[in-house]
């Protein structure tokens, strides 16, 4: 179903994404940048690596749980741009 601009009516609406933004938190917050975050942090508290390992894994474990949580209502949530009044408003498809 494609929206309709509220104010003009206007069919030349399109999505707006941000696509580059979720690309950075998603590499801030990968496993792989949580593990290394996990190491260092050992480091400088003088524990064993392995635990920063496990640590940087359960994190990374609970940031994807949450994040497929709220992928949902983002895809619901869509911010629509309007070519003919550059209105910009938010459709629920
Ligand atoms: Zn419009």
């Amino acid at each position: 179903m494609k929206p309709v601009c509220p104010r003009c009516q206007s069919l030349a609406v399109y999505e707006m994404t941000d696509g580059t933004h979720d690309r950075l938190i998603d590499e801030l917050l990968s496993p792989t940048a949580m593990i290394g975050l996990g190491i260092s942090l050992c480091k400088t508290f003088k524990i064993h690596p392995v635990f920063g390992v496990i640590t940087g894994t359960a994190i990374a474990t609970l940031i994807e749980m949450a994040q497929s949580k709220n992928a949902l209502p983002l895809l619901i949530n869509k911010q629509y741009r309007c070519d003919e009044c550059t209105h910009v408003f938010t459709a629920f498809n």
